[in-house]
């Protein structure tokens, strides 16, 4: 069950309304990093796990992102309050409300007028919370890790936000949700290695001969030795084809009722290579600027493809040196 306790989890104190910051700050409240999706993320992964720590691990983390959500809601509730006022009672003049909705880069008109001073659930540039900001696969080693780097990204937007505002309640408010993501960050690392072995995510293994091969698939200048490929860990080699030492061409064994059906379809698309089609653009290229005569524009005009063809032959004989199309039998 969840309860309620009205007290935030960290005091919120905003020393005046700036709409256009609380429009930033939705970035934490609605946004891909956001609280609300680390709340989802970690309360579907405790509904599913059935490690008696992890589980207990997530379902802390998951309700206390839901505080966080209150908290940077909260945060955003009160950067807008006075603007919310000031719309919803309509007694200043038309002009001066615009100003203070649209002027010196403030661009909280989405919150200001869609939703009326309140936080939506949209990121800091109105797109709508969307489920598909989770990633969870329903495997420990890999959802650890995605949560690892979920509690980085949500850091660094955290960390921007603070150095976009010189509020000191906002700051302050602000750095004590960021230091909570370091936190949640290391027990989720440490719940990773709990788990031996972690790595490769999954049971089954990969093929030994390619587990710590180093491909140096991109050749030449910048190509750079370092611990990510460098011998004791890695065989380093040279990029090549059909690694498994086979032709590298792709085989398939098909019934012969779907090899007949391949067979007709690659016979009705087949293409011919000895023909030169007309094209649109050809047609274009006579009857516009490029016409060296009346007779080009003429045909263009009237959209004779054929008259069209024989004046772009013409254009290719005398202007352009266009070389003639290669036949092959
Ligand atoms: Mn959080
Ligand atoms: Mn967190």
């Amino acid at each position: 069950m969840f309860a309620h306790n009205k007290r935030l989890q960290y005091t919120v104190r905003v020393t005046e309304s700036n709409p256009g910051l609380a429009n930033l700050m939705l970035e934490q409240f609605g946004g891909p990093q956001g609280e609300r999706a680390a709340a989802c993320r970690y309360f579907t992964q405790y509904l599913a796990e059935d490690d008696p720590g992890r589980k207990d691990m997530l379902i802390d983390i998951a309700t206390e992102e839901l505080s966080h959500l209150e908290v940077i809601g909260t945060i955003v509730a009160m950067l807008n309050k006075g603007a919310k006022g000031r719309i919803s009672e309509g007694n200043e003049t038309e002009a001066e409300m615009y100003r203070k909705i649209s002027g010196g880069g403030n661009d909280s008109h989405v919150t200001q007028l869609l939703y009326g001073g309140g936080p939506p659930l949209t990121n800091s540039g109105g797109v709508p919370w969307s489920a598909a900001y989770i990633d969870t696969i329903g495997d420990p080693a890999a959802d650890l890790r995605s949560n690892i780097a979920a509690e980085s990204r949500a850091k660094i937007i955290y960390e921007r936000l603070i150095n976009m505002t010189d509020d000191p309640g906002v700051k302050d408010a602000l750095t004590f949700l960021m230091t909570r993501e370091i936190s949640h960050q290391q027990s989720f690392e440490k719940a990773l290695y709990s788990m031996q072995p972690n790595f490769p995510p999954g049971k089954l293994a990969g093929m030994p001969e390619f587990t710590n091969v180093y491909f140096n698939m991109s050749v030449g200048e910048g190509d750079t030795r370092g611990p990510w490929n460098n011998h004791g860990t890695f065989e380093f080699r040279e990029a090549e084809p059909a690694v498994d030492g086979g032709s590298g061409m792709p085989e398939i064994h098909m019934s012969a009722e779907e090899a007949d059906a391949v067979e007709q379809a690659a016979i009705r698309l087949h293409s011919d290579p000895d023909s030169d089609p007309m094209t649109g653009a050809m047609l274009g290229m006579d009857g516009g600027g490029n016409a060296v005569d009346g007779a080009g524009a003429q045909a263009a005009q009237s959209t004779d493809p054929m008259g069209a063809k024989r004046n772009a032959e013409a254009l290719k004989g005398s202007g352009s040196k266009a070389p003639a199309p290669k036949r092959s039998k």
